[in-house]
């Protein structure tokens, strides 16, 4: 029989895709064991790092964004306007210690940097050339806050997102330090393998990015064994009260976790129905798992790879699936085509919501939304924003690609990412036109799955399948030139 054998190794090889992108890639080795007694979780990262930069590298630099949730943070992920329904029992601490590092098996001191104290800084024995591998241990200790956000526990689940020490992108010359504070989601890194364990109480129900392998039980407490091929990020919630229903769609099996929800049912068939509906319109979701989360968290919900949080706060169930719909869009545009969100934040964004227009236009009967309407009511809240603007501050800035940080407020950063950002590629479609329009995002994501896209590689789709210069109609939009005014 080892024909056959070798034929359906060939097979699989043919098959996976994600096995051999995952080749390249450097990989994160995340041993994890959480303390609900003390909100404690205690890490072991292992980072195999494959240097894919044209430039030789001296230092790596980590992100510890769970340092923006300490009490002197400088920027902080929790504006004034949602402190209350993020602390609603006040002010809870969270941060991150790193306890040591070591290079290659070496020791190496402890080097916190950063505006404030967010970037984690690896001096490398060795110039790291192009192609060059390192490994790097890390071992860490982070406190999660009592906070309804990306990383801290609610009433409800305890969430870990952006928690380990992830490497930062370097570009030009220089590492990435954005730092985290309330606008958008300031998060931008490539793509890396992960192999997880994830230890804690037992009766605690487990949500994660990638494919849990196996589990295995000991004094009150299981370990499970993750691994992720391929992913932007690794993200994980806890419950001891999840619920968890599921349903195979194609190959991906979709889960969905939730403590109270009597449409339960139809919340995972929602998410059934985007992954399909995306997968036909821009391309197939590679992955063998997407778990839809209902979580304690601040706003409408958050995306990571293959997990999705969707806040409990909704207060229509409309919105609630509006929200399951748009992070599974995410998928395709965050994870699968990753962007700067720091500084393009209207790539993901804007493109999301456009995606979940889509969405509800090709399933009209079975979600009935009147897609022009809501593109019209857009259009007024924009015009009137920007009309608050003029009249307050004497002026207003339409330009879409700045850094997070550089919005006035949470509300211009949702303005103009989501709102003129949504906008922005109706009005794409309506100059190419729809089956254009479709095609040019089925190239784009075909040429930049698995990559990085700059706002040039999503021009050049449109000009290839339309044959015709885009970039005076890209420029218009992005450097905020276009004159927006109400149908009549
Ligand atoms: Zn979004």
């Amino acid at each position: 029989m080892v024909a056959s054998f070798t034929l359906s190794i060939a097979g699989c090889r043919v098959d996976n895709e994600l096995d051999s992108v995952s080749k390249d890639l450097s990989t994160y080795t995340l041993n994890l064991d959480f303390d609900s007694s003390t909100n404690i979780l205690s890490g072991a990262e292992s980072f195999d790092y494959i240097n894919s930069n044209d430039n030789t590298l001296k230092t790596l630099e980590f992100h510890l964004y769970p340092n923006a949730f300490r009490g002197d943070a400088k920027y902080r992920p929790v504006s004034t306007l949602t402190s209350d329904r993020a602390y609603p029992n006040g002010f809870s601490e969270g941060k991150i210690d790193i306890k040591s590092v070591s290079v290659d098996d070496k020791n190496i001191p402890v080097e916190i940097g950063g505006d404030d104290q967010n970037m984690l800084i690896v001096a490398l024995a060795e110039e790291l050339y192009p192609g060059d591998k390192v490994n790097v241990q890390i071992e860490f200790e982070s406190l999660l806050p009592n906070c309804n956000h990306r990383y801290g526990y609610g009433q409800n689940t305890y969430n870990f997102g952006n928690f380990y020490p992830i490497l930062s992108k370097y570009e030009q010359g220089n590492y990435k330090r954005d730092n985290y504070g309330a606008n958008g989601d300031p998060f931008y890194s490539d793509m890396s393998n992960y192999n997880v364990t994830i230890t804690c109480d037992d009766d605690f129900v487990l949500a994660s990015t990638g494919n849990q392998l196996f589990t295995s039980s000991q004094n009150g407490k299981t370990t499970t064994t993750i691994s992720a091929k391929a992913v932007r990020d690794f993200a994980f919630v806890l419950s001891k009260k999840f619920s968890v229903i599921t349903q195979t769609a194609g190959k991906t099996t979709v889960k969905y976790y939730y403590y109270d929800d009597d449409n339960a049912q139809q919340s995972l068939q929602a998410g059934i129905d985007a992954l399909n509906t995306f997968s036909n319109l821009f391309g197939e979701y590679p992955y063998e798992t997407y778990s839809i989360v209902k979580t304690n968290f601040v706003h409408g919900g958050m995306e990571y790879p293959n997990l999705v949080y969707i806040s409990d706060g909704c207060e229509k169930y409309e919105d609630y699936i509006n929200v399951i719909v748009h992070e599974t869009a995410h998928q395709w545009w965050y994870n699968l085509v990753g962007s700067n969100a720091c500084e393009y934040a209207w790539m993901d964004e804007g493109l999301t919501e456009f995606s979940t227009l889509l969405f509800y236009r090709y399933n009209q009967e079975k979600y009935p939304k009147d897609t022009r309407e809501s593109l019209n009511a857009s259009l007024s809240s924009f015009l009137l924003f920007s009309d608050v603007c003029k009249s307050v501050y004497g002026k207003f800035d339409s330009s879409m690609s700045r850094n997070v940080n550089d919005f006035a407020s949470d509300m211009e950063y949702t303005y103009i990412t989501y709102v003129e950002g949504v906008l922005f590629f109706d009005n794409l479609e309506e100059n190419v036109g729809e089956k254009n329009f479709i095609k040019a995002l089925k190239h784009y994501f075909k040429k930049n799955k698995f990559q990085i896209a700059k706002p040039e590689d999503m021009i050049s789709s449109f000009e290839i399948i339309t044959k015709r210069d885009m970039q005076s109609f890209f420029n218009s939009w992005i450097t905020g030139k276009v004159i927006l005014q109400q149908c009549k």
